[in-house]
């Protein structure tokens, strides 16, 4: 067992038997940062005075953070270490003291926390990446600056980690630095970062030399890169050799011991992970974010705020909020004051407080904004401190951003998470690089859909059913790890990607979201428990982001077959075994009795086509038999068991459509009409069938919808 409390069993563990309410506020998340800032605060009470890094950062929680970047990737922290150990070594060539280095080499040691949130499709990426993709980095980079805000990480430091990203990352901050000249620490780090990079640079089966290395960064010098500090960095490795020349990875210089993998680190480190992903979230879909700890402290003000209010981090974290501090007016323009405040309300009310307010921008101008204050308590009813979300109504006023514009095509507006084309997107993307590659990381993909959705419009309402799909994101947002994409396939349908996941990790995972959606209160329905049923598979050679998917929407139906509220895992060869019953019409079925019905398509012959393809993907029939004057598809499909299934998609019926005689006659009427072509339409079931009534039904519908297509032009 683990010796210690975890942060994470602190966010993360339900009390016995108890069904957790939904983190319908994501309080849970807020909560794990005000944690780390409590965590900070705590051990910086503790220290000791010999401690070298006192006051910069607490030594647990460097720790704890170098081993969230190594357990996604270890080699991040081994090149964190070695530009800690270049940048120190400048700075010492530079005759900096002792303290000043020491920032340095832990800015240098956190600077790529925020690598620990980025998609690997990103950060394994071997070509140039896309300006989305750049955009995406620079906001994980913000993220990551977060992050160490609410770990009480020395300000200096952010200043370091930040400026490098801003000034030598080409991310574009947007806040202006007017008279403040690039941090002398920011030039070293980007310096000793480059040529660690460029000494490792994988791309050249020759590895750069030394002396190539310092000629290409001077090509950059004076734009990208210091010259000077280029030359003391060159002199001190001329001087003193490259510590690491041998691959040690420098042990001694770095300031902390290798990343532990025990229990608790990957506890933690997971735990972090969830942090990363729900900030991205707050990142995406709002203007501002601020975290108070119990204190009332500002330990988060992150940089969509700096933007919208005008304020940098470093003026206002440490600070204890006040009306003074940050002035707040309600719609009508009277001034909150510092009993009476949203903040407050949320408190006392011991709720999420969602009012519309101004707040006031450096300049004096008031900004409209929706504000969300949210009071993070913990389980025992004690008060961790208060988020604060902005969302910028100020009309016509602000220019949506690159990655606002991004996110609104690639997100769902109900759910916020990512729309079905992003995940095609990205799933093409996978998909590809899976067979690039000679030997591929596994992936898989779960689909789920929630059971018997309709019953919840139906008996509450569609508002309610709403609810009941935030809720739901937020909870597999709240379960999923950060490089895993999570969209809303359509109505009550997700789907996640996992990738370096095989079929029985996926399987795992995806029963592990089973179980937490039945465990959960989701939407606010009175006795009421929502379950869903999940498909999984795992990509096999030769497939495409079609075949995977369907594959696992083929799972998903074994699973709503079989009773719901399962996971069904499927591999290719078992997905065939399936279709070759599906496609086998039952024998034991006969006389079949069908339905034929003869109308006109009020469409030219040549718009048949379409309009045909249209039903097809609609209705996701499968094609049997084409020829010029005749069609044969099946429409709806068959489980496992031989049943007609409970909903028509589950009634599959062989359609057949025989098209006039090539015959083409013209509409009566004084007007001009659209060509007609005369379609014979043949309905016949597929399956064991008990009631008769049901089919004619069936067929009824099947000829009634696809005549819609044909009949509207
Ligand atoms: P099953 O267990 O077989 O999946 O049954 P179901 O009722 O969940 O499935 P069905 O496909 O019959 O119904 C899905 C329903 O989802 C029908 C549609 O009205 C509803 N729906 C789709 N999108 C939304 C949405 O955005 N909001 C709400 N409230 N309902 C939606
Ligand atoms: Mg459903
Ligand atoms: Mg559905």
């Amino acid at each position: 067992m683990v010796a210690g409390r975890l942060i994470s069993d602190e966010i993360f563990s339900p009390k016995g038997g108890e069904r957790r309410s939904v983190p319908r506020d994501s309080s849970r998340l807020l909560l794990g940062l005000t944690t780390l800032a409590r965590l900070a605060e705590l051990k910086s009470q503790n220290r000791s005075s010999s401690d070298p890094l006192e006051g910069i950062v607490s030594r647990p929680i460097l720790r704890m953070l170098l081993g969230a970047l190594g357990y996604r990737e270890p080699d991040f922290v081994a090149h964190a270490r070695r530009v800690a150990i270049l940048a120190a070594g400048t700075a010492d060539y530079l005759g900096w003291e002792t303290r000043q280095r020491k920032l340095l080499e832990v800015s240098s040691l956190v600077h790529d926390i925020g690598k620990i949130g980025i998609p690997d499709h990103i950060l394994f990426k071997c070509d140039k990446l896309s300006s989305e993709e750049s955009e995406l980095l620079n906001l994980h980079r913000n993220i990551g600056i977060n992050v160490l805000q609410a770990a009480g990480v020395d300000s200096e430091v952010l200043s370091i980690v930040s400026e490098a990203n801003s000034h030598f990352n080409g991310a574009t901050n947007g806040f202006r630095r007017i008279g403040s000249d690039v941090h002398q620490g920011a030039r070293i780090l980007a310096v000793a970062d480059a040529y660690d990079v460029l000494r490792r640079d994988t791309e050249n089966d020759q590895p750069l030399r030394h002396d190539e290395i310092i000629r290409t960064m001077m090509e950059s010098a004076g734009s990208r890169f210091d010259g000077n500090v280029i030359r003391a960095l060159n002199r001190w490795i001329e001087n003193a050799g490259l510590p690491f020349a041998d691959e040690d990875g420098g042990q001694g210089h770095a300031a902390v011991a290798a990343p532990d993998t025990g229990e608790k680190a990957v506890v933690d480190a997971s735990f972090l992970c969830h942090i990363f992903s729900y900030l991205y979230f707050v990142e995406s879909m709002y203007d501002g974010l601020c975290l108070l700890d119990s204190n009332l402290r500002y330990v988060v003000w992150n940089n969509g705020l700096e933007k919208l209010l005008g304020r940098r981090s470093d003026d206002v974290l440490g600070r204890n909020w006040s009306s003074r501090e940050v002035a707040f007016a309600d719609s009508t323009g009277r001034e909150h004051t510092d009993s009476d405040n949203p903040i407050q309300r949320a408190i006392e009310g011991g709720k999420s407080h969602t009012s519309t307010s101004r707040v006031q921008h450096v300049d004096g101008n008031w900004i409209e904004v929706e504000l969300q204050s949210i009071p993070l308590f913990d389980q025992a009813g004690h008060l961790h401190g208060v988020a604060q979300i902005f969302q910028d109504k100020s009309s016509g006023g602000r220019v949506p951003e690159y990655h606002e514009l991004k996110m609104a095509a690639s997100r769902d507006a109900l759910t916020g998470v990512a729309n079905r084309g992003e995940l095609e997107r990205q799933l093409a993307t996978m998909v590809a690089e899976y067979n690039q590659q000679t030997e591929p990381e596994p992936f898989s993909v779960i689909f789920l859909d929630i059971d018997f959705f309709k019953s919840v419009n139906d008996n509450f309402g569609h508002a309610a059913g709403d609810q009941v799909l935030v809720d739901l994101s937020k909870l597999l947002q709240h379960e999923v790890y950060s490089g895993e994409l999570i969209a809303r396939y359509g109505g009550e349908e997700f789907v996640v990607l996992c990738p370096g996941t095989d079929l029985d990790q996926a399987r795992r995972r995806a029963e592990r979201l089973r179980t937490a959606i039945f465990e959960t209160q989701i939407g606010d329905l009175p006795d009421h428990r929502i379950t869903s049923s999940f498909g999984v598979t795992e990509i096999e050679p030769d497939d495409t982001a079609v075949t995977v998917l369907s594959r696992a929407d083929n799972a998903l139906y074994i699973s709503k077959e079989s009773g719901r509220n399962r996971t069904t895992a499927l591999t290719r060869a078992l997905a065939k075994s399936q279709v070759d019953v599906e496609a086998a019409p039952a024998a034991d079925n006969s006389p079949s009795p069908q339905l034929t019905e003869t109308f006109d398509a009020c469409v030219a012959a040549d718009m048949i086509v379409y309009k045909l393809g249209g039903f097809i993907d609609d209705h996701r029939a499968r094609l049997i038999e084409v020829k010029p004057e005749f069609v044969k598809m099946q429409v709806g499909r068959r489980g496992l068991l031989p049943f007609w299934g409970s909903r028509d998609d589950r009634r599959p019926v062989l359609l057949e459509i025989k098209f006039g005689d090539g015959q083409s006659s013209r509409g009566h009427g004084a007007k001009k009409t659209a060509a007609q072509t005369k379609m014979t339409v043949s309905v016949q079931p597929i399956g064991w069938i008990r009631d008769q009534e049901q089919i004619e039904q069936r067929a009824r519908r099947v000829i009634k919808d696809l005549r819609s297509y044909f009949v509207a032009n």
